[in-house]
């Protein structure tokens, strides 16, 4: 028989909201597991392929207001979290170059309407940089003489997604936590049969906790995947300094650097939660646009061809369902934006499983001091999705 070991928290998934939040809470005292389906690499995880562009003004152009101001939030989150990480991770806030084709300008007054329209005023007068030629030059100089106008966003933020993953983990370690690997599908369900009490359940897998998020009555899922592709290059001669977009009507693309020479180009949007490997069609189409944008793209070494797909809720924002009779907190819907935003998400989270911890009578609902109110929901789920919780098992125990 297992031997039964007790924590605080059980956090289940050891993707981008996972490992967010088991920092967070082994930093704050509390004792907890990370139970993952695969290894401690990250690799079956959307965060593990992500660009990992921070571009709160950016990501305007097609997002809601809530997404710009989490990104705000969490951009100045990461500044601080990742000087505390022992291990160096690669961060910065050197803006993101937008340019376009002569033929396809008329995106840009597209794609400059579409922020002026969501983000905040003083958001676009402090950040949005109208270039000429020769600014994109200056800005660029890989892509001097290639395109005579573009826009720099000031204090856009990037950052090496793998190598955070890598140091949030080891720190959480260091701090005492316990992790379960390669633990298969589970859900708060199978906690017991690998041993584990917790006085909270957080849920963070994703596109894996599907069914927890679908309510059977409804014509959408409540969560869904969307696939996105991107290709990983070793290009030593194109020397990009901060992430590209490259505005075009049919293939919109932006090429991220990442340290040693590596850049993520990306990324594609289907409608799909096919899983299989990258169509032809979307290779040609990634590394065409590339190649357009710089020729020595074509000497390239093409890495990885890597697919995931992006966990969705029906509004396309992020979400935090507290289920306070089973004790079991769920965080979701993070899609396109989880790099940008998941610091403001997990932090709001973590708030409700400290509440939960600590007995606080507010969390019986949701704590009202929360920042972000409008994005958690108290729930009551039915017994099937949430027994995994232990009403028993919580109360005060984080110090
Ligand atoms: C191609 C692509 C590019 C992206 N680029 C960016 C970008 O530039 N900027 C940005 O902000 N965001 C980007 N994102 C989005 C970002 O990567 C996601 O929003 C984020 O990773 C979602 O975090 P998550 O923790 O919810 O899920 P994941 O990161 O997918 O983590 C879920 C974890 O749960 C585990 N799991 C799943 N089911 C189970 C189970 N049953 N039992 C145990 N473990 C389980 C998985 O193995 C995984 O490790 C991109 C995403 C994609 C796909």
């Amino acid at each position: 028989m297992t031997a039964v070991q007790s924590f605080d928290v059980a956090i289940l998934g050891a993707g981008l909201a996972g490992r967010l939040s088991a920092w967070q809470l082994v930093r704050a005292g509390a004792r907890v597991a990370l139970i993952e389906r695969g290894g401690p690499d990250g690799s079956g995880s959307a965060a593990h392929v992500a660009a990992a562009m921070l571009a709160p003004l950016a990501e305007s152009a097609i997002a809601e207001r809530r997404i710009v101001d989490l990104g705000i939030a969490s951009v100045d989150l990461w500044r601080s979290w990742l000087q505390e990480l022992p291990e160096r991770v690669f961060f910065q806030e050197d803006g993101t170059l937008v340019v376009w084709h002569a033929r396809d300008r008329a995106e840009v007054s597209l794609f400059t309407s579409r922020m002026r329209a969501v983000a905040p005023p003083e958001l676009v007068l402090d950040r949005l940089r109208p270039l000429d030629g020769n600014g994109v030059g200056q800005v660029e100089p890989a892509l001097a003489g290639r395109f005579t106008q573009g826009l720099l966003l000031q204090g856009e933020g990037q950052l090496d997604n793998r190598g955070a993953l890598r140091a949030l983990l080891a720190c959480a370690i260091e701090h005492g936590m316990h992790c379960v690997w390669e633990a298969g599908e589970i859900d708060a369900d199978a906690l017991p049969a690998l041993g584990i009490r917790a006085g909270v359940v957080l849920d963070c897998r994703g596109l894996g906790a599907r069914a927890a998020w679908t309510d059977a009555t409804e014509a959408l899922p409540g969560l869904r995947g969307l696939r996105g592709e991107v290709v990983r290059v070793h290009a030593p001669d194109v020397k990009l300094q901060r992430p590209v977009r490259l505005l075009h009507p049919r293939y919109p693309i932006y090429i991220a650097p990442k340290p040693n020479d590596l850049y993520v180009i990306g990324a594609t949007e289907i409608e799909s939660e096919d899983e299989s490997p990258m169509s032809v069609r979307s290779a040609l189409e990634l590394l065409s646009a590339a190649h357009s944008l710089h020729p020595a793209f074509g000497e390239a070494r093409v890495l990885e061809l890597n697919v995931q797909r992006r966990p969705t809720r029906p509004d396309h924002l992020p979400a935090i369902r507290v289920d306070q009779p089973s004790r079991v907190v769920r965080v979701n819907g993070l899609y396109r934006h989880g790099w940008l935003i998941a610091p403001a998400v997990t932090e709001a989270a973590c708030q409700v499983v400290r509440a939960l911890l600590d007995g606080d009578p507010a969390a019986h609902a949701v704590p009202s001091s929360l920042r972000w109110p409008g994005m958690i929901a108290s729930v009551h789920e039915p017994a099937s999705l949430a027994r995994g919780g232990f009403p028993d098992a919580g109360g005060g125990l984080l110090h």
